[in-house]
């Protein structure tokens, strides 16, 4: 996620560091180098200069305060501004008092619109809410079948123009209108709308738009928006928000190379903050979108907050604690290896996972770990039977080879992985974490 900039910033930041003192002339050096940064990320040029006259403003006596050095302290005003240039704080989302709680989706065609959709419906889901998905894009032919596959994916219905609500002659409004009572019929709190999107800003768009508001009466209007697309995201925003009073922003594909211009460029230009982040093709690559995280991952600080957030999300407690008690037995089977190795999966690519690892070198941050490892394990694993996983001892030559056959892997493979296990048996036995044993042990001498 904004690779280059990083990059960038770590490199000014390395050169600072060297220095006990900052004269005027570093300080100066740091600001061009800053707003070179900036400009090359695409971020906006009003936005930039607004950035770098707030950080010399910050950093003017600094030289004088002796309590930390000076790299330490403008690292800190520039951390502090980034924040504030992502928007400050992360968005309390409120529900209406009268339910359902509307939520209204705009953006352009390919935005990644329909798909954040899907995604907002199931956040919505995790936080104990009840959401209905409303397929109000009908230009697009293939628009509604893809939302109701993104429905059955997480788990939450879509209705559309084809159900009962769909009226007449499959109007839009009719549809999304004749939705906030199915809604309530249904016992739905929360009802998302996708609206449609075209390839460019149109007139009729806006229209239909705007008369889906104005019945629909949502809570939070939201323009999705592909970080991709830079400073051109920006401009979009502001001739939706001309048209539509928005409440904020989705940027999508985040996980791409985006520079980060319009990431850092929305909120001051829009007035919108970004409400909702999506940093991937998964339904679960998405939350709400924090400032200081990204501000964090952007000056090279790592996100361990959202390292523990989806540590949280994937990991089953009461599991992951019977399997660290059956580990200190010496008990640890290669069930409940698997159990644990797929639930280390469920947070994500782990070259993902060491980008938010702080102070971890570039090389390492950005080098292809390579996740089909992990897979060829679990793929010896899952080739074993019950009986094998839980008592590896029985293993004989013919059970490796048909091990090695099933999961499509070498006996040399299969080998190396029931070493490795015994190996790690044999270690935890040995520091001295199996008590029941060594106790018995202990009886028997
Ligand atoms: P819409 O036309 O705005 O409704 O866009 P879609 O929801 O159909 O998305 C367009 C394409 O972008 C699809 O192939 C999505 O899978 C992809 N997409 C959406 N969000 C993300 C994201 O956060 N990261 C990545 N890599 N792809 C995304």
């Amino acid at each position: 996620m904004f690779d280059a900039l990083t990059d960038r910033f770590e490199g000014i930041f390395t050169r600072l560091r060297g220095k006990g003192r900052l004269s005027e002339g570093d300080v100066d050096e740091v600001l061009r180098e800053i707003r070179l940064a900036l400009l090359e990320a695409d971020v906006s040029f009003t936005v930039v200069r607004g950035f770098v006259a707030r950080v010399r403003e910050a950093t003017v006596g600094l030289e004088l305060s002796g309590a930390l050095n000076p790299a330490q302290q403008v690292i800190d005003i520039v951390h502090q501004e980034l924040i504030a240039t992502l928007g400050g704080e992360t968005l309390r989302i409120t529900y209406a008092s009268k339910p359902p709680t509307v939520v209204l989706m705009a953006g352009l065609q390919g935005s990644g619109k329909t798909t954040a959709s899907a995604k907002l419906a199931r956040w919505f889901k995790g936080q104990g809410r009840n959401p209905l998905l409303v397929g109000a894009d009908l230009q697009r032919p293939a628009a509604i079948e893809q939302l109701r596959t993104l429905g059955r994916q997480v788990d939450v219905p879509v209705v559309s123009r084809d159900d009962a609500i769909g009226g007449e002659g499959g109007d839009p409004v009719e549809v999304a209108e004749n939705a906030i009572a199915e809604a309530r019929r249904l016992g739905r709190d929360v009802v998302i709308v996708d609206t449609a999107g075209r390839l460019s800003i149109d007139q009729e768009l806006m229209e239909q738009v705007r008369q889906i508001a104005q019945v629909t009466e949502p809570q939070y209007t939201f323009l999705v928006v592909d970080a991709m697309t830079g400073q051109d995201a920006v401009t979009t925003a502001e001739n939706f928000h001309q048209a539509l009073e928005l409440d904020g922003v989705i940027l999508t594909k985040l996980d791409g190379d985006a520079r980060g211009g319009a990431a850092l460029s929305v909120k001051e230009v829009v007035g919108r903050p970004i409400a909702f982040a999506s940093n991937g093709e998964k339904v679960a690559d998405f939350d709400l979108f924090h400032p200081d995280r990204l501000a964090g991952r952007i000056l090279g600080m790592g996100d361990v907050l959202t390292l523990i957030d989806r540590a949280k999300e994937a990991f089953d407690d009461q599991q992951a604690e019977e399997a660290a008690a059956r580990l200190m037995e010496g008990q640890f089977t290669f069930v409940d290896f698997l159990e644990q190795m797929q639930q280390v999966k469920k947070m994500g690519p782990i070259s993902g996972l060491i980008g938010m690892l702080p102070g971890v070198p570039k090389e390492l941050r950005n080098q292809e770990i390579d996740d089909g490892e992990l897979g060829r394990i679990e793929a010896m694993i899952t080739s074993m039977t019950t009986e094998e996983r839980l008592k590896p001892d029985i293993i004989d030559g013919s059970r490796r080879a048909r091990i090695a056959r099933g999961s499509g892997s070498d006996i040399s493979e299969v080998n190396a992985l029931l070493d490795q296990f015994r190996q790690m048996q044999k270690m935890m036995k040995g520091m001295g974490l199996g008590p029941k044993k060594a106790k018995k042990g202990k009886k028997g001498k």
